[in-house]
């Protein structure tokens, strides 16, 4: 009996209401704890649409999370607001904060939001962390006086570590690690040293893990979704994946569906997936509104079949709907509308590997 797991992403874009309570928030108009009664309130709400899509893995939505990547340091007392700068295909751009002294420490552990959502589903929760190397891109490339960067560095890989760890011990079916720069690194630094360099940064974190508990680990990677554009997805995966499976992961989950050279994707996978790791590949466009029937992404999945071993692949969305608070681009229903197309697909997929 074959079987095909599959899992979501993470993000789900905040209800209306949730982002006027969020801008509000930020203008002093509100209190916090009115906010966090709506953040519960859209968690819920958010968890119970996702069981409905049958999905027989779930997340939060990430409806509390400030961003993927910036969680750990929101409140943290030393940032600047003039970090690091990345551009996307349509123009616009993200910047990150920089900090400006030590010693460093993370505000918000992910368990957090893991130790929420628990409370409203029986169904395994996913919770994503976010990766080490884009926590180590807040380090000011002048420095910071008294806080070398090595130290920087010690700090965070102890922060980062914990950060995954708390949420193993604390139930969560799997983690998953957002590494959305690794492609990004390779448009900034062709030479590959960049990419490199982070992905040894990772594993310093991933070593801390015993085998057992890196089964539970996964890693995410695209070539970034925000206001429905990307920042690298002119940069070819060949280029990526033969460094990205270096990862000590159990789990790849990669953006796919919106990639237009899939026969040489599924190749790449296939020379550099190694023993005992699984890739899920995503088989919903997340920056296209149009919904995916079920029986493409059956056939994209039973396609893929013929070159991934099928004890190694599994389904998920090229990328969380909504990585940054703010960004509305993608309406909540068609979100729940593809990740039921998602589910309906994987199960369609199966039964027809095993009809043969
Ligand atoms: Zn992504």
């Amino acid at each position: 009996m074959t079987q095909i797991p599959t899992e979501p992403i993470g993000s789900i874009p905040r209800p209306a209401y949730l982002q006027d309570a969020m801008k509000a928030f930020s203008k002093s108009e509100i209190k916090e704890a009115e906010l966090n009664t709506l953040f519960e309130k859209a968690t819920l709400e958010t968890i119970k649409e996702l069981e409905a899509t049958g999905s027989p893995v779930i997340s939060d939505g990430e409806q509390s999370k400030p961003s993927f990547a910036t969680y750990p340091i929101h409140g943290y007392p030393h940032l600047a607001a003039d970090g690091v700068v990345i551009p996307f295909a349509d123009g616009h751009t993200r910047q990150l904060p920089k900090i400006t002294a030590g010693p460093f420490r993370y505000q918000t552990f992910a368990s957090s939001y893991l130790e929420k959502a628990k409370r409203y589903t029986l169904l395994p929760v996913k919770q994503a962390v976010i990766a080490v190397s884009a926590i180590s891109l807040l380090y000011p490339p002048e420095g910071i006086d008294g806080y070398a960067q090595a130290q920087f560095i010690v700090d965070l890989l102890d922060e980062a570590e914990k950060d995954i760890r708390k949420c193993l011990i604390g139930g969560a079916y799997n983690v998953q690690i957002d590494f959305t720069e690794a492609r990004l690194a390779l448009k900034l630094d062709p030479s590959k040293q960049l990419l490199n360099a982070f992905i040894e940064l990772n594993n310093k974190v991933l070593d801390r893990f015993t085998e057992d508990e890196r089964r539970r680990i996964g890693v995410h990677t695209c070539p970034g979704g925000d206001h429905d554009s990307t920042h690298s997805a002119d940069i070819p995966y060949s280029e990526l994946l033969p460094l990205l499976f270096k990862l000590k992961a159990g789990s790849f989950y990669l953006e796919y569906a919106a990639e237009k050279e899939k026969q040489s994707v599924l190749k790449s996978i296939k020379e550099n997936l190694q023993p005992g790791q699984r890739v899920f590949l995503g088989v919903t466009d997340v920056l296209n509104p149009r919904i995916e029937t079920a029986e493409e992404i059956s056939e994209l999945l039973i396609e893929a079949s013929r070159i991934i071993p099928l004890n190694q692949l599994g389904s998920t969305d090229d990328c969380g709907f909504s990585p940054f608070a703010d960004d509305i681009s993608t309406a909540r229903n068609i979100a729940f509308s593809k990740i039921k197309a998602r589910v309906d697909g994987t199960a369609l997929a199966e039964k027809k590997l095993n009809s043969r």
